[in-house]
């Protein structure tokens, strides 16, 4: 990686989403000329979350749009920068973090990783082939295409449930496959769907394959209890089995479990001095908003502190 760029960011930030949002308000507020890199849209995960009803000080919930557009805002009028791109190496010179997104290179004296999750694939036969076509990760995003439809949801905690009752809204009958015989997510969501006349579930099932022509027309169901296998109609398979961190272009740099979550002390410190890891993409116990801008400010916190160390 050549070091052609001479200007030096005091921080960099990886991944606007609730963390990365967060810890950019809390360096820019301190003055500190801070960049902030991002591939998709400021919010991250928020984005394609319908309601947030969890996050504090909003009493009846409030849109994941509206959250992500709100501290999108709060962080820019502090003068936060952001460039639309994605990161993909990240190399060390002494002191001096290199990094490299799409074409450009940045320097700066401290990072702050805040790169989340993604969904993980089921990878099954039809899974890739009708990605688009039928097969979606986000129900938020792509529930509309399916009104009147009947709807297949795999999975068994939060985002599926929750996501399942969303595409209620739209669809004419959703089918919840569950590998096992209960239910992970929080109580009062297995409650709604429970009471949900929309929803059915099916447990010890798992799906085998996901058919089609030019969209998705069924799916093979397997039963783990009797090994029998069935055909299921649908029109829309929602896939939630699951997140992945977006660390493996950070492998061999910071030190990781076995998963690519991001290790850190309580101050959001890696194995890399100056190196700071943020919200869903590190080891944790709890993986939400709330958790996430905690994390954002407790780094950028600790990276002025690093910062002023070396001063
Ligand atoms: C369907 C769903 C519903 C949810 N509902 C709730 C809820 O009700 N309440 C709650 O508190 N939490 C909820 N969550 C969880 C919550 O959204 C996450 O915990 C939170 O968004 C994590 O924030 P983050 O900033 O760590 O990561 P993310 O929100 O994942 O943001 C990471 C950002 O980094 C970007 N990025 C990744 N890699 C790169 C790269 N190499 N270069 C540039 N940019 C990169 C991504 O594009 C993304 O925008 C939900 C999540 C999902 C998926």
């Amino acid at each position: 990686m050549e070091g052609g760029g001479k200007k030096i960011y005091e921080v960099i930030i990886i991944g606007g989403g609730p963390a990365g949002l967060t810890a950019g308000l809390y360096t820019s507020r301190s003055r500190l000329n801070t960049l902030l890199i991002e591939i998709g849209l400021l919010g991250g995960q928020m984005t394609t979350t319908e309601m947030v009803e969890n996050f504090p000080g909003f009493p009846q919930g409030i849109t994941g749009d509206e959250l992500s557009h709100l501290m999108e805002e709060q962080a820019k009028r502090f003068g936060l920068e952001v460039v639309s791109q994605e990161a993909v190496e990240v190399k060390t010179d002494g002191e001096m973090k290199i990094v490299k997104a799409d074409d450009a290179i940045y320097h700066c004296k401290t990072l702050i990783i805040c790169t989340g999750n993604e969904w993980r694939k089921l990878g099954v036969p039809g899974e890739k082939e009708f990605t688009g076509k039928g097969v979606s990760y986000c129900a938020t995003c792509d529930a509309a295409f399916f009104r009147d439809s009947q709807i297949i949801v795999v999975g068994g905690g939060d985002s599926a449930l929750t996501e399942a009752l969303y595409l209620t809204k739209f669809a004419k009958e959703v089918t919840i496959i569950h590998r096992r015989d209960a239910l992970r997510g929080t109580k009062i969501y297995q409650e709604r769907v429970f009471a949900n006349p929309k929803i059915k579930l099916l447990w010890n099932s798992v799906v085998q394959e996901i058919k089609g022509d030019s969209v998705v027309r069924s799916v093979l169901l397997k039963n783990l209890k009797t090994g029998e296998i069935t055909e299921h109609p649908a029109e829309g398979v929602f896939l939630f089995v699951g997140l992945l961190p977006k660390t493996q272009f950070l492998k061999g740099l910071v030190q990781m479990d076995e998963g690519g979550y991001i290790l850190t002390d309580e101050n959001g410190e890696t194995s890399v001095k100056g190196i700071f890891a943020a919200g869903d993409c590190r080891k944790k116990l709890l993986r939400q908003v709330a958790t996430a801008v905690g994390d954002g400010a407790t780094a950028a916190f600790a990276a002025e502190k690093y910062l002023e160390g070396k001063e």
